[in-house]
């Protein structure tokens, strides 16, 4: 059986950024990540690699030049959770103890929810931005487009980064008008099972010019739930203005689905999952980030209960408020640090252009440049494709703040834009 003072579950953007914080503040914590993966991937940078604009090795580090110096790498997986004994089992049957718990394996896509999709993915035009062995054939799917119908879907579950399933799909329709006899000849759909294009009213007023100006065709309350790869069929769980509910098949020449997500099985079935709720995700304070039930616990990151939208632009605001209430609690202090629900979604509009989405708890716009956010911009572009992904692996990651250095390099554009 092993012991550490602090142990984080999972090292992604959340367990990465948090341990590096935590060591920016208190040297001489004894702390460890449990991470069982030896690639680290920038997942942001999917959208690109669907769109062409990056390859997937720009978006690839390895765990180990990121794990902070002085934290202890586990290499294994979580298996099962066991708060009221301040312990857990991984896959390799360790035991581990600790004082304090920080949960952050991020979410589960729930692929087998889908019935055919599993095995349609990666071929015959189906594809998915959500798993980086497909997002290259995104774009060779888009690159040998001929014409037809391309449909973008949607889910009824929270999902990662809600605007990259738009966001592939204006990049794609920039492709297809490009080719010379594509554009006029293709169909792009967005089917969501929400009902709306975005949840923050004054973005969504945006996208609705966006896909207007496209003819993109919109179908709201449409919820994939089959593929059919073999008829090019895609059905849906259509919700009549009735309230009743209609299955409605839609031909597809290629299909981008975003599919449903989840907590990680192992959370959803611990005593720090939220109760009775199907989404599985770790409970806590949507201000403090401690567990609800268990305060030596603490979670950031996807698999979080935090009301907002899940990005790794979120996890950037949590991890100083996490870290200070944690250092807080472990001095027998009660913490003042609170999160305000900050998030981001470059929402892409087109190659060369992006709305830089930003907002908070209760859908409160929350911009960081002197500019309306609202409007698509070229100067976003550049901080989607350039600044943010060096700001990540630079700033972020080594638990470094970045708001003043963000805003250095775009300045000058900054500028432009006012005019
Ligand atoms: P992750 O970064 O996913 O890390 C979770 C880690 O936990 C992983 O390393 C995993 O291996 C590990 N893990 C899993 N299970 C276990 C276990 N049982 N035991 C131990 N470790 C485990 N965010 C933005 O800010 N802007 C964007 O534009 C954006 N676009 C996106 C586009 C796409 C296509 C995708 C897929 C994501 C996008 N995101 C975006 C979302 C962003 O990547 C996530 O919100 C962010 O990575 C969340 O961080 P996390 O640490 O909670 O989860």
């Amino acid at each position: 059986q092993l012991h550490h003072q602090i142990v984080i579950v999972g090292g992604g953007a959340a367990g990465i950024t948090v341990a590096a914080q935590l060591l920016e503040k208190t040297k001489n914590l004894d702390i460890a990540i449990i991470e069982p993966s030896e690639n680290h991937y920038y997942q942001p940078g999917w959208t690109l690699v669907g769109g062409g604009v990056f390859k997937l090795g720009q978006t690839l580090r390895n765990e180990k030049d990121l794990i902070p110096k002085g934290v202890i790498w586990l290499k294994d997986r979580v298996q099962h959770l066991d708060p009221d004994n301040n312990s857990l089992l991984t896959e390799a049957e360790t035991e581990i103890s600790y004082d304090y718990l920080i949960v952050c394996p991020g979410i589960q896509i729930d692929w087998g929810r889908i019935e055919g999709l599993k095995d349609a993915l990666g071929k015959g035009g189906v594809t998915s931005n959500y798993a980086k062995d497909y997002a290259p054939y995104t774009w060779e799917t888009i690159q040998n487009f001929k014409g037809g119908t391309a449909i973008f879907t949607y889910p009824a579950t929270p999902i990662k980064c809600g605007g990259a399933p738009q966001k592939i799909m204006y990049m794609a329709d920039d492709a297809f008008k490009r080719k010379s006899g594509v554009g006029v000849n293709t169909k792009v759909m967005f089917c969501t099972a929400g009902s709306s294009l975005f949840g923050v009213p004054e973005y969504a007023n945006s996208l609705e010019k966006v896909v207007a100006r496209r003819g993109i065709d919109v179908r709201l309350k449409h919820n994939l739930k089959a593929i059919r790869p073999d008829t090019q069929e895609a059905i849906f769980a259509v919700t009549q203005p009735d309230g009743s509910v209609e299955d409605v098949s839609i031909h597809y020449d290629m299909i981008h689905v975003a599919p449903p997500m989840s907590a990680p099985d192992f959370i959803k079935h611990s005593p720090l999952a939220v109760p009775n709720n199907p989404g599985g995700w770790v409970d806590v304070d949507r201000d403090t980030l401690q567990h609800n039930r268990y305060p030596n616990v603490f979670s950031l990151g996807d698999a979080s209960s935090l009301p907002t939208s899940k990005t790794a632009a979120a996890v950037r605001k949590q991890a100083p408020a996490l870290v200070d209430n944690l250092l807080a609690h472990m001095q027998g202090r009660a913490g003042t640090a609170t999160y305000n629900g900050y998030t981001c979604c470059p929402l892409i509009t087109g190659y060369n252009s992006t709305i830089m989405a930003e907002f908070s708890y209760d859908n409160k716009l929350d911009p960081s440049f002197p500019l309306d956010p609202t409007k698509e911009r070229y100067s976003m572009w550049l901080a989607k494709t350039i600044a943010l992904p060096w700001l990540y692996w630079n700033r972020m990651l080594r638990g470094k703040p970045f708001e003043a250095d963000a805003l250095k390099p775009l300045n000058k554009l900054l500028s432009r834009d006012r005019e």
